[in-house]
């Protein structure tokens, strides 16, 4: 039997959910699901993504809709079009023996006026981000004033991303008897607020701690110069031949650099990010879903709201500023009952930040040390034999060629072919690893006291361009701005020379510009940059410049450098 029948949901939608494979409810819907389903009370579910949150708000919505009224009854609100259009397609799912329940989706970056036809045609549970429905409402194409039910999904985040005009706007147009049904991650003030004006005498469920990481998910952190962090990235990856992982990185031009650098040394990654085109961003999204990507460079606005199952690891390239963006990017691993790592490169400087979180989410991030050549050859070793255990023989295929090939080896035992095989695949990695040097901090030496006194030296940036290469206050600021995604204010002194340039950079961006800068030219010059405002120091060339090092190479990736070129 079906544990959902004990809820008295819809035998429809119970038919529907067993294909999807749902029999046991998940914790959040245990405790969500009778209660909603009563349609009585207001509703706050603190969990995080993953949890089964949209059947635990989907199914109850559904089974309270009217479906002899041709009017929209529930209005589900989500941060961004990705969750958007998850949230839609689950619903339809659910609802694939009750197709008289009509779901609509409205997001930006498409055409709004299919969006607008569609919702001519009758619906009666509408999900949409903030923005788009704002602007359907100024056009007056949708009538929100006869829905019964609000869902704000990830209504933390909906407020990270500054939304909470729209939603007071919108909300503000709806009846005043509607019930409202909150879901977040992390409980900040703002949610505070809102709960506090639109959620009377609500019925709260909170699944874990609050502002707290999956049960399921380890959490773990590497200490390295500024200047390895790309190769450790690279060691991670490396050191797990089956990663399927998502990085996070804290800006647009650096999400750009890394995915470009990763894509250079012959791995499998591709970047997502605001810069990129709707129908860019869906590509990429599809890759990953159906694993023909296996890194996913992202930005913290891109990914939120991506329900991608078996994310094996998250990896903070860089440590977000604030502890809550923590908890959504490991929110992304360890999803629907599966465990998942979170790997934080970080430097000497966010020993406090570390701190910070493990308070925050009430858990250790554990110092681990960088995987180094030994560990990462065992690791690809060990792929490459569970490989060979599970390879499907094409026998008809290669039976034309096996006389000659035993032939060739007949004069070779089966000890010896076997190590000659292993070789050959291994060489490569022995050969790359034999030189890396160790990329850990060693504390004992106090080489890291290195790397805090430089960062005492001052927030005064030198780069190489000045007026002489046709630069001003003005232009050098935009140019700053477009090379490294941060808003104006993080450029706070720019002082041009002849010949060059000194720029005051807000704390903590300093390492952030200064990898923008990484490997670019201007105007076929290399461009140097300096934190410590002497001038003279360029900065090593990247691991990547040396050359393919990566080991995974696919052919599909081809596709995707087309797509860049053009
Ligand atoms: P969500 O938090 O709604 O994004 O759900 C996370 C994942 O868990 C989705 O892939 C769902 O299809 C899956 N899921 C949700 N509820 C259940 C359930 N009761 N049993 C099995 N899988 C579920």
């Amino acid at each position: 039997m079906n544990h959902f029948e004990e809820f008295g949901i819809k035998k429809e939608l119970i038919k529907a959910i067993t294909e999807l494979g749902f029999e046991k409810l998940t914790p959040i819907q245990e405790q969500s699901i009778s209660v909603l389903k009563e349609g009585r009370q207001n509703f706050i579910g603190m969990a995080q993504t993953g949890t089964g949150k949209t059947a635990a708000f989907g199914l109850p919505l559904i089974s309270l809709v009217d479906t002899d009224s041709r009017t929209i009854q529930g209005l589900i609100l989500a941060p961004t079009r990705e969750l958007c259009v998850q949230i839609a397609k689950d619903l339809e799912n659910y609802c694939k023996y009750l197709n008289e329940v009509k779901i609509v989706a409205v997001y930006g970056g498409v055409s709004i006026r299919d969006q607008i036809s569609s919702i001519k045609k009758g619906a009666h549970i509408v999900v949409a981000t903030p923005g788009r429905l704002t602007d359907l409402i100024r056009r007056k194409k949708i009538n929100i004033s006869t829905i019964k039910y609000a869902v704000l999904d990830e209504a933390d985040e909906m407020l990270n991303m500054g939304f909470q005009e729209d939603l007071d706007a919108i909300l503000g147009l709806t009846p005043a008897d509607k019930r409202t049904w909150l879901f977040a991650a992390t409980m900040p003030e703002g949610i505070r607020a809102i709960t506090s004006r639109y959620l009377s005498d609500p019925f709260e469920v909170t699944i874990g701690i609050k502002n707290s990481a999956a049960e399921n998910s380890s959490h773990i952190y590497y200490v390295v110069h500024e200047r390895d962090r790309y190769k450790a990235l690279k060691r991670i990856v490396d050191a797990n031949p089956n990663i399927f992982a998502i990085v996070f990185c804290r800006t647009r031009a650096e999400t750009q650099k890394i995915s470009e650098k990763l894509i250079k040394d012959g791995y499998n990654a591709d970047s997502l990010h605001g810069d990129l085109s709707q129908t860019l961003r869906d590509k990429v999204m599809k890759h990953y879903r159906d694993r023909s990507l296996q890194l996913l460079v992202a930005t913290d606005v891109a990914a939120r709201g991506i329900d991608v199952n078996d994310v094996s690891h998250v990896i903070n390239y860089r440590l977000p500023d604030e502890t809550e963006l923590y908890t959504h990017r490991s929110g992304r691993t360890a999803r629907a009952g599966k465990s998942g790592i979170t790997i934080s490169i970080a430097n000497t400087k966010d020993m406090g930040k570390i701190r910070h979180i493990e308070k925050q989410i009430n858990r250790k991030l554990v110092y681990t040390k960088v995987p180094g050549g030994v560990e990462v050859c065992e690791a690809q070793l060990m792929s490459f034999i569970k490989k060979i255990q599970k390879v499907e023989i094409n026998r008809k295929e290669i039976s034309k060629y096996l006389p000659v090939i035993y032939d060739e080896v007949k004069d070779i035992d089966k000890d010896e072919l076997i190590k000659r095989i292993i070789s050959l695949e291994f060489s490569r990695f022995i050969e790359y690893y034999r030189e890396e040097e160790d990329l850990n901090i060693d504390f004992s030496k106090k080489d890291h006291v290195r790397t805090k006194g430089s960062a005492k030296k001052g927030n005064s940036m030198f780069i190489n361009l000045g007026a002489m290469d046709g630069f001003n206050t003005g232009s050098m600021q935009d140019y700053l701005i477009k090379m490294t995604g941060l808003p104006a204010k993080t450029f706070k002194r720019i002082n041009v020379k002849r010949t060059f340039s000194f720029i005051d950079i807000k704390a903590p961006h300093m390492p952030d510009v200064i990898d923008s800068f990484e490997n670019e030219i201007y105007k076929g010059r290399k461009i140097r940059t300096d934190a410590s405002g002497s001038g003279n120091k360029s900065r090593k060339s990247s691991p990547s410049s040396r050359g393919k090092k990566g080991f995974y190479k696919k052919p599909s990736r081809k596709k995707f450098k087309n797509r860049r070129a053009s």
